[in-house]
């Protein structure tokens, strides 16, 4: 594998990639759609081989990790085919985030497909609170489709969780002890202000990492892993057991300095930063005639300049970003 051919202006390499390969999903979570979401005309959205031929180009100039998100990946036609794909091409990672609603039917053929390791979304073990938060999802299968994941082998499985002031900051420490049973990590995410949502006031829900992290060491010391994540996860290990536990603050804490990553939208937006807009076309560059390998890999080594330094996010001010992180590929 080549070493990345792609560095930015703040002399931070990027050698890990977020495909997001659609902007549908089956579920409406409070904190990343409105309930009525209109969703991309098919023209406008990448197909598989143009996903593909980004992932390749990507893996030639150096990139070692992939991560296909969305939207909800598992709900793209044909997913499994450009998991195989991509699963050829030598990665040093190869990983999905997930509402885990459709693993109980994929998660075999995923893992054989190549992927190797699952992010599962979690927020909630109470079958109401699950429903309010997701709108539409059903707690029984998000819990199957974690457990055909355990069964499938895969290198790593993580639950992430989105934490919010009065819907589920009681449940903290009962998602641990989940993870702990079920032998998973589990990371606790501060909610961020991407899409203009009106169902809760983002200020009055934000829960603050720190405020987790106390919630949970009144039941289990934490102490700091050692090994670096290289991401903005800060991990921490329990004393008898082997379940991490991680906190992304993108308001706490800014991460921004060894910040390794790019995302490409389902349009095939390359976005350098997930707080900041800016953004390269990289359909056109796919669609362009004639069809250029050369032309693609030069556009995203020119995009890499863009990279802004850091994100600044502000809790009770506008919205920021106007994207929603479905169409970002959180
Ligand atoms: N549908 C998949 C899922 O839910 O895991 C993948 C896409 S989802 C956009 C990726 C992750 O972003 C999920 O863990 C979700 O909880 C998180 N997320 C969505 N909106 C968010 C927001 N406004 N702030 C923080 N995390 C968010
Ligand atoms: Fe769908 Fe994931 Fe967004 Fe929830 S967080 S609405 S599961 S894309």
């Amino acid at each position: 594998m080549p070493e990345s051919r792609l560095t930015d202006r703040f002399g931070r390499t990027v050698n890990y990639v977020r495909l997001s390969v659609t902007d549908r999903c089956d579920f409406r979570c409070v904190y990343c759609m409105a309930e009525d979401m209109t969703f991309l005309p098919r023209q406008q959205v990448l197909t598989l081989e143009e996903i593909a031929r980004v992932a390749r180009t990507f893996t030639e100039l150096g990139t070692e990790k992939i991560r296909l998100t969305g939207g909800e990946p598992l709900v793209r036609k044909d997913i499994l085919e450009l998991v195989r794909e991509i699963g050829r091409y030598g990665l040093r990672d190869f990983a999905m985030t997930t509402n885990g609603s459709h693993l109980p039917t994929m998660a075999e053929d995923l893992r054989h497909a190549g992927l190797h390791r699952l992010n599962i979304s979690l927020d909630s073990l109470d079958e109401d609170k699950f429903r309010r938060i997701t709108r539409t999802g059903r707690l029984s299968q998000v819990l199957d489709g974690i457990d055909a994941a355990r069964e499938a082998g895969f290198r790593g499985i993580k639950l992430n969780t989105v934490v919010l002031k009065g819907r589920n900051d009681e449940e903290v420490p009962a998602l641990v002890d989940f993870a702990r049973r079920k032998g998973v990590d589990i990371t606790f995410i501060e909610e961020m202000p991407l899409g203009q949502i009106t169902e809760h006031d983002r200020g009055e829900a934000f829960c603050s990492s720190d405020e987790v992290r106390d919630i949970i060491r009144r039941h289990h010391d934490l102490v700091p892993a050692t090994e670096d994540s290289g991401g903005p996860a800060r991990y921490y290990r329990m004393p008898g057991s082997k379940t991490r536990v991680g906190f992304i603050s993108p308001h706490s804490h800014n991460f921004c300095a060894t910040c390794n990553r790019v995302r490409v939208t389902v349009e095939g937006r390359l976005l350098l930063c997930l707080g900041n807009e800016h953004s390269v076309d990289l359909r056109r560059v796919l669609r362009g005639n004639p069809v250029s390998d050369d032309k693609l890999q030069q556009t995203i080594i020119d995009a890499m300049d863009l990279k802004p330094e850091k994100h600044h996010f502000d809790l009770n001010g506008d919205v920021q970003i106007l994207r929603f992180m479905n169409m970002t590929g959180g």
